[in-house]
């Protein structure tokens, strides 16, 4: 069988009067992320997870910030369009694994909610989906609390062989 991994990483600025979204999920805070569309930090590592594996760029190439299209998007949906692109090459997500690097607010509360909505948007069990979530034990600026970041692997696997034919 033929396998491939994908690593992404991202980081957004906390500022006040934005939302603090993440996976999806609308958090009480006093500070939100920063960014040209919800900055929803998660999701954007793991879409760059899955595109790496396949060479694909990174999500700033499929879905560049200066077009108009993508301000405010949804994180949920471009993630929705990767995994149909990831399909589409012949391959299946295994399963993805990230990493949340935040001082507050707590997150351990929304990490299900978080992993049913990724799982929902990727066409997977959330079986397949591992959120978790860590302070920076107050060092750097994810400790200072000036940006949450995120990173992600992803796990693919080709259903099928080039020639249409399964493998051995
Ligand atoms: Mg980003």
């Amino acid at each position: 069988m033929n396998f491939r991994i994908g690593h992404g990483y991202d980081i957004h600025r906390l500022v006040p009067g934005r939302p603090l979204i993440l996976g999806g999920v609308t958090m009480a805070h006093s500070l939100g992320l920063d960014g040209h569309s919800d900055a929803d930090v998660l999701v954007h590592a793991l879409m760059d997870a899955l595109l790496g594996a396949l060479a694909l760029g990174d999500i700033g190439h499929h879905f560049p910030p200066e077009d108009p299209c993508w301000r405010g998007a949804n994180s949920l949906v471009l993630l929705q369009k990767v995994s149909a692109l990831v399909r589409e090459k012949g391959w299946r997500v295994v399963n993805v694994d990230t990493v949340l690097v935040a001082e507050r607010p707590r997150l351990g509360p929304h990490i299900p909610a978080m992993a049913a909505n990724i799982a929902t948007h990727m066409g997977i069990k959330p079986e397949q989906v591992g959120v978790k979530a860590t302070t920076n034990e107050k060092l750097g600026p994810e400790g200072r609390e000036e940006g949450i970041s995120c990173s992600a692997v992803a796990l693919l696997v080709q259903h099928q062989d080039p020639d249409g034919c399964h493998a051995p």
